[in-house]
């Protein structure tokens, strides 16, 4: 496994990291054991970051990972959860200070930890920009000052609220999703910029949530239904090759130098090993070529959040 430095953080990470959203089952049912079981083969192989949020199974998540995490000695891992988003609707975020702390807290509980290593504002689009700007970075950044977090960045789905973002702070990170994947490498753009002021990228959703997987998108995807059937032919076209559109899908993900660690989400034990296995290994060029060429002339993008805040 290559591990790789989190912009000028202390943090080295896991090329492939873990993301914990399955084991809120929300891809599909998941029992507690195998979700801890697969916590545990990550992290036997080498897989050093894992993130969760609350948001994730309304808080399921974080508690079977919490249960996971407990007999596994805290400096063997690197952790990431997240503030402000506990829903899909707008009511269901909450960017003040108060809910900050408090979400911060009750994280720690269900985790079974002290503390986190890197704690993010989830999906800031949902957010009004000013009061994440006046209210929300500056309570993260006294959680830091009082040793709370070791470090702090924003999630999101557009890359605007990312450059918005940097106009204004200097944070530690961004989590970006579905932007530097097969289907859309839109945040190469912001990459240079991120680079220069030395903010890590962590880089999710290798597979698209699901587009380039064999049991394909889960209902809830936000995609259009081209980009859905698009996807399907692509799975089909990396089959025909004998490659497993996953492999690729990950393969290609983690190849950018600019992209510190990449976020891959599973509750299938045999699935990590899998998945260390293909990080190993380089992409076969000639077939990205032939998968980036379907998506060429679609839209594979999606609007979230306010209006104001997409790209
Ligand atoms: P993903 O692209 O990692 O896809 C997960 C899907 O891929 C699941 O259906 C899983 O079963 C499947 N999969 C994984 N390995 C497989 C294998 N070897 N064979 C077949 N299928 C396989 O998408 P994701 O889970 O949404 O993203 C990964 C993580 O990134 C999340 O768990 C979360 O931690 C993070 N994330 C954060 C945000 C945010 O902060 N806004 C958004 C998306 C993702």
């Amino acid at each position: 496994m290559q591990y790789n430095k989190l912009g000028k953080t202390e943090l080295s990470l896991s090329q492939l990291s873990y993301g914990a959203s399955p084991l809120g089952s929300v891809f599909r049912n998941i029992s507690e054991a195998e979700g801890i079981k697969t916590v545990h083969t990550a992290v036997d192989l080498g897989i050093n970051h894992i993130d969760v949020s609350p948001y994730y199974g309304a808080t399921v998540a974080e508690t079977v990972l919490g249960k996971a995490l407990k007999t596994i000695p805290r400096d063997k891992y690197i952790l990431s959860t997240k503030v402000g988003r506990y829903g899909s609707e707008f009511v269901d975020f909450d960017f003040s200070p108060q809910r900050i702390r408090r979400s911060l807290d009750e994280s720690l509980k269900r985790l079974q930890v002290d503390g986190v290593d890197i704690l993010y504002l989830h999906d800031i689009e949902f957010g009004h920009l000013q009061q994440v700007f006046e209210e929300a970075i500056p309570c993260l950044q006294a959680l830091k000052q009082e040793g709370k977090i070791r470090y702090l960045g924003v999630t999101g789905y557009p890359i605007h609220v990312f450059s918005e973002t940097l106009k204004h702070f200097d944070i530690d990170c961004i989590l970006s999703y579905c932007r530097y994947a097969l289907h859309d490498t839109s945040l190469e753009a912001l990459l240079p910029e991120l680079q220069n002021k030395g903010v890590g990228v962590v880089n999710a959703s290798a597979t698209g949530m699901g587009l380039l997987t064999e049991r394909g998108a889960p209902e809830w995807h936000p995609g259009s239904a081209e980009l859905l059937k698009v996807s399907q032919q692509a799975v089909k076209l990396c089959l025909q090759h004998g490659v497993d559109p996953t492999a690729l899908a990950l393969q290609f993900a983690i190849n950018h130098p600019a992209i510190c660690s990449t976020l891959v989400g599973t509750a299938n034990p045999l699935n990590i090993e899998k998945n260390v296995k293909w990080a190993e290994q380089k992409p076969d060029a000639e077939l990205v070529n032939k998968i980036r060429n379907l998506y060429k002339n679609i839209n594979c993008t999606w609007p979230s959040g306010y209006e104001v805040n997409q790209d």
